[in-house]
């Protein structure tokens, strides 16, 4: 199994507050520069996956991109680290997965959580961040 991304959107591909719900396109090169370097597959965390309009928006700026999430977590109406569970038991992932998320609410899985915040979005920094766990836990043979 291929390393894992769960994707967060909202204060990650835009700035809360700046951008209205939008995909800045500077934070989706980012992301392109993560699954790219790390070869990642992506899985969708954010709320966008429950709200068909945002889904589709996301998918193709994503596809535009040649990034095709391989799914999104359960809507369980709980806590966002308690859905990642569950997606990593269903799917008998391991330990090899980054949470990016401008929120922390991620229980016993907040060490694999890249924060980003929720004004700034995803950087550079942040991205480099993210693919240095990668690397951590993926060490070259
Ligand atoms: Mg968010």
């Amino acid at each position: 199994m291929k390393p894992i991304l769960f994707l967060d959107v909202d204060g990650v591909l835009n700035r809360c507050g700046h951008s209205a719900q939008g995909l800045e396109s500077d934070k989706l090169d980012l992301l392109q520069w993560i699954v790219t370097r790390s070869r990642c597959d992506v899985v969708v965390s954010s709320t966008w996956r429950t709200l068909p309009d945002c889904k589709r928006r996301l998918l193709r700026a994503l596809a535009e991109r040649d990034i095709e999430p391989i799914g999104c977590t359960p809507d369980l109406n709980c806590s966002r680290g308690t859905e990642i569970s569950v997606w990593l038991k269903l799917n008998r992932a391991g330990e090899n997965f980054v949470i990016l998320d401008d929120d922390e609410d991620m229980g016993e899985l907040l060490p694999h959580l890249v924060r980003t915040l929720s004004y700034g979005g995803l950087t550079s920094a942040i991205a480099a961040e993210v693919v240095n766990r990668f690397e951590a836990m993926n060490p070259e043979p």
